[in-house]
């Protein structure tokens, strides 16, 4: 995040802050005021309802902003009323009035020290992931050439930037002076012993690299050496021979290449000043958030903004959190999707119930602000390597064939309200068969990947790409006229023409034909890919490598 976003940011939230004293004050003297009503109309069980949910909304925002003393006071006046409600004990309407009375302490700005939970410095883990990203470089230890080749030109096409040793004494002095991103092992034993890694894991820790991360690729893939790894703190342990797209999904997610994405947060809540908050916490750290304070239209907002996450207020007026998360919870394929309550209910049974009913966790306010966007962050990173498990292809991790169908089906009815055009491309490798039977599958499967990784790089991020078929891709690229497709597309297919790939000592390149086709031309999903597969059969028929557009 730059400096200038971080001062805006910081700038929002201090006006939050005085915009909420105002507020805080008008809502106590309306309170307040509640005391000059006799005592039939405070004796009245729909009246003290009303009191009882305007307080326990303004206990729980003036915790949140810092007024811990009015928050307290608000917090016990709330409990008298809930013993007074649940129970049907009488109602004393003196001690309802002495207590609303209380409620008009004079109010200071809270300063920072007494706010305690707000940090307007960003961490410095935050910091780190917002850098722009250099190419990660990894250092391999492995004594056989060949496996070191093939894993440096596999990665490289992964953008990983990869130096190979096979002695152990030279990458330690190396990784001293440059401090790589991560340590491949590939422990095949012949030249190094399991004695000989043991004593460089603990050399490089004893150098200050046991922030390195250790990956081992081995052809023992036993319970006794994977159990020898752990001990010497490996972060991933993965089989030989290794499958380039499994190593770079491990590098990936240990690297935390993902969070260059960030998280979507859905935040629902009816109180504007704390759902305006609980936001900016969480934008400080680099994470997308809507808000939603009408709860009715969730799952409109669901279907739109693809949450990792949501955030749900317990108590709202048209319906409160549970009944929520259970409307949520109807629609199968969001379960995946953490719900998470926020509220200042502390009462334990009431939280259970919550959890109970579709919550994945409960978060009391107010929140401390490092621990509510590290669990919030932790939930987030989890739900989305569930999702990915589910939706994703192992081999090229883009959407697999249902999933890829169901965002086009999206995609298109988006572009008819929004009287856009989306086009879909169908890509296919040219004599893909011939790869496969000349250089083996599992170097086939270098070549799927990498088309893979070339067009999830190459495309914007709201071009969405999924693997149709074997080595057959299909790309929606939303907003976009064929023409501009075409045009994107030809400039992927000239780069992946270059990459050359290797198998032993030889070398060999690949392309591929794509059709593609514009809902101008064809307004169903049905008729929309057979269009662009007609297309890409055209392509084929012409010579391959090259693109053609659909006809009507
Ligand atoms: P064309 O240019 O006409 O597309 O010729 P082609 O050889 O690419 O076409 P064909 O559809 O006959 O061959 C596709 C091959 O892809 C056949 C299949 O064995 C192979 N294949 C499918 N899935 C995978 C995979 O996951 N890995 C590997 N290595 N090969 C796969
Ligand atoms: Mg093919
Ligand atoms: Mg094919």
């Amino acid at each position: 995040m730059t400096n200038d976003s971080q001062k805006t940011l910081q700038e929002e939230m201090r006006q939050l802050r005085q915009e909420y004293h105002h507020r805080l004050i008008a809502d106590l003297n309306e309170l307040a005021h509640m005391a000059s009503l006799d005592d039939k109309a405070l004796s009245d069980r729909d009246t003290l309802k009303k009191i009882h949910q305007a307080s326990h909304k303004l206990a729980g925002s003036a915790l949140t902003f810092g007024y811990q003393e009015t928050g307290e006071l608000l917090r016990q006046f709330e409990q008298t009323l809930n013993e007074l409600m649940e129970n049907g004990a009488p109602v004393q309407p003196g001690t309802i009035r002495l207590q609303l009375q209380e409620l008009t302490p004079e109010l200071s700005v809270p300063t920072a020290q007494q706010e305690g939970h707000h940090r307007d410095v960003e961490s410095p883990e935050a910091a780190a992931m917002s850098s722009d990203a250099e190419p990660l470089h990894l250092y391999l230890l492995e004594d056989n050439p060949s496996t070191s080749e093939m894993l440096k030109v596999g990665l490289a096409s992964f953008g990983y930037r990869l130096s190979p040793f096979d002695d152990i004494n030279l990458l330690c002095a190396s990784a001293l002076q440059e401090q790589p991103d991560a340590l491949i092992v590939g422990s095949d034993q012949s030249t190094f012993s399991d004695e000989d890694l043991s004593a460089a894991m603990r050399s490089i820790r004893e150098h200050g690299m046991e922030s390195i991360p250790v990956f081992v690729v081995s052809e023992q893939d036993d319970f006794e050496n994977k159990l020898q790894a752990a001990r010497n703190g490996v972060v991933a342990f993965l089989s030989k021979p290794v499958n380039i797209p499994s190593l770079e999904s491990a590098l990936d997610y240990v690297l935390q290449q993902k969070v260059k994405s960030p998280y979507r947060v859905l935040l629902v809540d009816d109180d504007e000043f704390s759902v305006q908050h609980h936001k900016l916490m969480l934008e400080k750290r680099r994470f997308v958030v809507r808000t939603l304070s009408d709860p009715t239209q969730v799952l409109d907002v669901i279907e739109d903004f693809h949450p990792d996450l949501m955030i749900f207020d317990l108590h709202m007026p048209t319906c409160n959190g549970i009944e929520l998360a259970e409307v949520v919870r109807y629609h199968t394929h969001w379960l995946h999707i953490p719900i998470i309550f926020l509220s200042s209910e502390r009462s334990e049974s009431r939280q259970l119930l919550a959890m109970m009913n579709g919550g994945d966790d409960f978060i009391v306010k107010p929140v401390v602000e490092d621990s509510f966007v590290s669990t919030i962050r932790s939930r987030a990173q989890r739900a989305r390597q569930l999702a990915e498990l589910m939706t994703r292809d192992s081999l090229t991790g883009l959407l697999k064939h249902t999933e890829i169908k169901e965002r086009l089906c999206h995609e298109l009815a988006r572009a008819r309200r929004n009287r856009s055009s989306v086009t879909v491309a169908m890509i296919d490798i040219d004599k893909f068969k011939s790869v496969n039977d000349t250089y083996g599958h599992q170097t086939g499967d270098v070549v799927i990947a990498t088309l893979a990784h070339l067009l999830r790089r190459g495309l914007r991020t709201t071009d969405i790409v999924g693997r149709y078929g074997g080595e057959e891709y299909m790309v929606v690229m939303p907003d976009t006229s064929a023409e501009n497709a075409i045009i994107k597309l030809n400039a992927l297919r000239q780069e992946f023409g270059t990459v050359v790939f290797r198998h032993h000592n030889e070398e060999f390149n690949c392309s591929f034909s794509g059709g593609v086709c514009s809902s101008d031309l064809a307004e169903h999903v049905d008729a929309l890919v057979e269009c662009a597969d007609q297309a890409l059969y055209a392509a084929k028929d012409a010579g391959r490598n090259c693109l053609v557009q659909g006809k009507a």
